[in-house]
């Protein structure tokens, strides 16, 4: 099934014609050092641990050595950009490795992330710094241990060499520490490589790398042909639909979701400026560069998902040349994100049962209640599972297991503890309703509300120490994220609300693109 190939094999920069990837070189750094890695990702691929610490890891895995079998390349691809139509972006940092067949028979690419330019490199260096790929592996490995469909992360190299970034976009460029990024998934296929060929006319390749697709990562669907194509779009729609679905359930901002940065596996892809919701704020985007328009604010993730299945669905017309059940699979997708999101809000409520009447009014004013005042998600649904069911309680009982998730505690008072105390009743003869034990309930809720986010101001002191040669936060960040529904005795300080000095401090609560 082989795909067509750009002839030219070199790093220079160009358009690429009729050809979903070039075949590249990474670029070799001066001095590897494996800073960290995740032990679980190392583990499906049959790595041990002993295999991981040695020299030659961090040479292979920074660029500087390739194993046997292994012939890199980089993928062609296009994508919208916060809406425009952009044409050819491809992987300007990311180098595919190849591809490991495991003892179960998973397939699993290697992808490098800052290796080195390629040619879809355009104006910029085909490096990473250190913060970013520190933001990146951590987000990938925590989100999959929250259950979050996502691309893993392998490894984490210093490269040894520096990167200039014009961070602030001040025209005071600084140099940075570089580093490269293991990413591994079964593929790392994206919209945008559809896209491409569809806007360019090469009908051909699209089909051949549609055929591919489905032939190497969806074969339950059975032979390419037009039913297929179908039957992959809704796949990809349902996964899609699954995967905001979980987004929305953590409080994950992926800050930049252009159709380049849409998996077609339904995994979160691309961790740049992306955030974890502190305040329950739907407008909330961590990207400052979407800062006036606020396309890629939480509140709007489902609705934008839905405008980058429809410029997916327009680049796979052409081999299915009707609009119609395209259109219906479109309505599949808004139909399951609805449904699927209100059987995730009930299931945070610890609710077994759906009364959908009663359950959507109750879930719609809770969205209301957690913006009265500024309340930290995350805190709010794990201490929510500490509810009292008594039915006669006064206010101040009631709420105190959530005074903690309030960010200025002394507001609810008055007429907002009035409102949030109003609803919390209404929960409170939900759940008697409902009828089951509060232990059972509260072990239910915390299985689905992690107590562990990777918190914004977290992720940012780690990458400070990071910086200055002390990968311990790093490491314990990595460890505490492994069991993200667990209490964890001892490690109470990584659950906490993000403190005041966070509030704006750059890499904090707000992320330039810049990486
Ligand atoms: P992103 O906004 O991260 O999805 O990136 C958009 C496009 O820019 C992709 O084609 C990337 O490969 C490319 N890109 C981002 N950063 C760099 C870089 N430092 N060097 C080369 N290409 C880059
Ligand atoms: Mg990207
Ligand atoms: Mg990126």
């Amino acid at each position: 099934r082989a795909l067509p190939a750009d002839p030219e094999a070199k790093n220079y920069r160009r358009q690429v014609s009729e050809a979903c990837y070039s075949r590249v070189s990474p670029t070799s750094v001066r001095e590897p050092q494996l800073v960290a890695y995740s032990r679980e990702m190392a583990d499906i691929l049959g790595l041990s641990p002993e295999a991981v610490e040695t020299p030659e890891f961090a040479q292979v895995f920074a660029g500087n050595k390739l194993l046997k079998g292994m012939d890199p390349f980089a993928m062609c691809y296009g994508g919208h950009q916060f809406g425009n139509w952009a044409g050819q972006l491809g992987d300007g940092r990311a180098i595919n490795l190849g591809e490991v067949v495991n003892p179960q028979g998973e397939h699993w690419t290697l992808q490098l992330k800052g290796a080195g330019p390629t040619p879809y490199s355009r104006m910029a260096d085909g490096l990473a710094v250190l913060r970013s790929s520190v933001r990146e592996f951590l987000c990938s490995e925590a989100m999959h241990h929250l259950g979050v469909p996502t691309t893993r992360a392998l490894s984490l190299v210093l490269t040894g060499e520096e990167v200039q970034r014009d961070m602030f976009y001040d025209g005071n460029p600084q140099m940075e520490p570089g580093a490269v990024v293991c990413r591994v998934a079964p593929s790392f296929l994206r919209f945008g490589n559809y896209q491409l060929f569809a806007a360019r006319g090469e009908i051909e390749t699209l089909k051949k790398l549609v055929d591919y697709t489905i032939q190497t990562d969806f074969p339950g669907l059975g032979d390419p042909g037009r039913d297929t194509y179908l039957a992959w779009f809704e796949e990809v729609c349902r996964r899609t639909a699954d995967m905001i679905i979980h987004w929305m359930r953590v409080g994950f901002v992926h800050g930049v979701m252009n159709t380049d940065n849409m998996s077609v596996l339904g995994l979160t892809i691309d961790y740049g400026p992306y955030g974890w919701l502190e305040d329950f704020d739907p407008n909330w985007t961590p990207n400052t560069t979407d800062a006036s328009g606020r396309r890629y604010r939480f509140g709007n993730q489902p609705q934008i998902a839905l405008w980058n299945l429809v410029q997916f669905a327009n680049a796979l017309y052409p081999l299915i040349e009707e609009v119609e059940p395209l259109q219906e699979a479109l309505d599949q997708y808004a139909d399951r994100f609805q449904k699927g999101w209100q059987q995730m809000m009930v299931e945070k409520l610890g609710l077994t049962s759906f009364q959908a009447d009663e359950d959507v009014s109750l879930i719609e004013s809770l969205q209301e209640v957690l913006q009265l005042v500024e309340t930290d998600m995350t805190i709010f649904f794990r201490r929510l599972a500490l509810l009292e069911t008594d039915a006669d309680l006064d206010d101040e009982t009631l709420l105190a297991p959530l005074r903690d998730a309030y960010y200025a505690p002394e507001k609810v008072t008055g007429d907002i503890q009035k409102q949030i105390c109003d609803w919390l009743r209404r929960y409170q003869n939900r759940l008697q309703q409902d009828g089951t034990e509060p232990a059972e309930r509260r072990t239910r809720m915390n299985e689905i509300n992690p107590k562990y986010v990777l918190r914004n101001y977290l992720a940012q002191i780690a990458i400070d120490k990071a910086e200055e040669g002390d990968f311990s936060l790093v490491n314990e960040l990595l460890d505490v994220l492994r069991h993200p529904y667990d209490e964890q005795p001892g490690r109470e300080q990584y659950a906490e609300k993000r403190p005041e000095w966070a509030r704006n401090r750059p890499g904090c609560s707000m992320l330039s693109c810049s990486s």
